[in-house]
C-alpha cells in the first residue's frame, strides 16, 4: 500500500523525523487554515508532482485563494485532486535524497542517498549513477556506523544527526513492515534536516499484522485517489472481466490469466505493443465474450484485436458465438485475429467463418499475424 504524502509524513513524525508544519484540506472551503508563505501540495499517489505543477509555493495571502482553487480543479496524471496539503514554507539550503528499501535483486536492505536530491533525482540516477550511493545493510547486524560514514561524506551531513535520522527510518521500516521509506527532498535548513516530501510503501502481505493501521489509512485515502477511468475501464466494472489498460495498440482478450500473460509476452516478443491485458475470469459464455470485445474496443488506440482462447472449461462454441454476435451488431470493426482450440473448437470456428474470420490453432501464429497487421495499417 502506497501512502499519500500527508500520511507518510505523519508516520515519519511519529518516528521522530522532522517534517514541516502542515494542514490537510479536502475542499477549497478550508483555505482559511492556510498560513503564508505556504507550499500547497496536491495529495495524489504519484511522483513528479513538482514538474506537473501540483506543488505550488504561495508567498502572499492574496494569491492563496486562486491557487487553492486551481489545484482542486486540477487532474494530476489522471488523478483528480481531492486533497491538498498546505505546509509552512521552509527555506532550503540544499536538497538531499535518502531512501531505505529492500533490494529485491540481492534480497538485502539497502540505503540509497544522494547530495543531488529534488525533482531531478531520476535524471541524476540515469546520467550520473555514481552520484547516488547505495549501501547494503546486513540484516543480522543492522545499521552500523561504518554503513553511515560514506553516507555522511557523500551528503556532507553531520554524522550524529544523519545517524539519528537513518536510524529512525530503519525503525519505522521494520515496525510498520514497509518495503520503501523514501525522503526526497530531505532539506538542509537552518534548523537542520527536514523531510519535505516522503514516499512510504507498506507491505500488503504484512497487512494482517497491522489491521487497524491499514484500515484507517485506507479509509483516509478513500475518495482522495479516484483515478479518472477510461470508457473501457467503466465498461469492465462489475462484469467480472479483468481489464488493465496498457499503452500499446494491440488489443487482447484471453480466457484465463495464464494464457493472457503468455499472450502479452508473445506480443512483446514479436515486436508489438499490447493495448491492454484482459481475461474473462472464467466466465465462459457468449455474452461475456461480446462484452469483452466492447470493453477492448472502447479504447480508441486499439488497431487490431487479438483473441487467444484455450478451450478447456471454456467452450469454444460459446466463444465463437460471442464474437459472431459482436460482429453482427458492431459499428467498430478493426481487424480481428482469433486463436481457438480445444472444447468444441470446430463449432466455434465454423461460426467465425460466417463472419469472415479464419481462426488459428496456433497461438504464436495468431500473435504474429496480429502484430504484422498493426504494422501494415
Ligand atoms: P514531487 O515532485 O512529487 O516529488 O514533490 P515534492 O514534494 O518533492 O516537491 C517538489 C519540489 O518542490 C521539491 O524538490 C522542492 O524543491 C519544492 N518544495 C517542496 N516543499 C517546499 C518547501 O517547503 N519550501 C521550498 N522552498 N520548496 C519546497
Ligand atoms: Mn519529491
Amino acid at each position: 500500500m502506497r501512502l499519500l504524502e500527508f500520511q507518510a509524513k505523519r508516520m515519519l513524525q511519529e518516528h521522530g523525523i522532522p517534517v514541516p508544519k502542515g494542514v490537510l484540506m479536502t475542499s477549497p472551503g478550508e483555505m482559511n487554515k492556510v498560513t503564508y508563505p505556504s507550499v500547497l501540495k496536491a495529495q495524489v499517489p504519484v511522483g513528479g508532482r513538482g514538474k506537473a505543477g501540483a506543488i505550488q509555493i504561495v508567498r502572499r495571502e492574496e494569491d492563496g485563494a486562486a491557487m487553492v482553487k486551481k489545484l482542486f480543479d486540477a487532474t494530476v496524471k489522471g488523478y483528480p485532486v481531492q486533497a491538498v496539503l498546505a505546509e509552512e514554507w521552509v527555506e532550503i539550503r540544499k536538497e538531499l535524497y535518502l531512501a531505505y528499501l529492500i533490494d529485491k535483486e540481492n534480497n538485502l536492505p539497502l540505503v540509497m542517498a544522494s547530495a543531488e536530491g529534488g525533482v531531478e533525482i531520476e535524471e541524476v540516477a540515469r546520467k550520473n549513477p555514481e552520484r547516488v550511493i547505495q549501501k547494503h545493510i546486513d540484516p543480522f547486524l543492522g545499521l552500523q556506523d561504518f554503513n553511515l560514514r560514506p553516507l555522511t561524506k557523500a551528503l556532507k551531513a553531520e554524522f550524529q544527526s544523519l545517524r539519528a535520522l537513518v536510524e529512525a527510518m530503519v525503525r519505522l521500516f521494520h515496525e510498520q513492515d514497509a518495503t520503501l521509506v523514501e525522503i526526497n527532498p530531505l532539506a538542509v535548513t537552518a534548523k537542520g534536516l527536514v523531510a519535505l516530501d516522503a514516499k512510504i510503501v507498506l507491505d500488503d502481505k504484512a497487512a494482517y499484522r497491522h489491521e487497524e493501521l491499514f484500515k484507517s489509512l485506507q479509509a483516509e485515502q478513500r475518495g482522495f485517489d479516484k483515478r479518472v477511468r477510461s470508457p473501457s475501464e467503466e465498461l469492465a466494472e462489475g462484469t467480472g472481466i479483468t481489464y488493465v489498460p496498457l499503452d500499446g495498440d494491440v488489443g487482447m482478450i484471453a480466457d484465463g490469466a495464464g494464457t493472457g500473460m503468455l499472450t502479452l509476452d508473445l506480443i512483446h516478443q514479436y515486436g508489438g505493443k499490447a493495448a491492454n491485458f484482459c481475461e474473462m475470469g472464467g466466465l465462459s459464455n457468449a455474452e461475456t465474450m461480446e462484452k469483452s470485445i466492447q470493453v477492448i474496443l472502447g479504447n480508441p488506440r486499439v488497431k487490431v484485436l487479438l483473441i487467444g482462447l484455450i478451450g478447456g472449461m471454456t467452450r469454444m462454441d460459446e466463444m465463437g458465438e460471442g464474437i459472431y454476435q459482436y460482429l453482427k451488431k458492431a459499428d467498430r470493426r478493426p481487424p480481428i485475429v482469433v486463436r481457438i482450440c480445444g472444447t468444441k473448437a470446430d463449432v466455434g470456428k465454423a461460426r467465425l467463418k460466417e463472419v469472415g474470420i479464419e481462426a488459428y490453432e496456433d497461438l504464436s501464429a495468431a500473435v504474429q499475424d496480429a502484430v504484422r497487421r498493426v504494422k501494415e495499417l
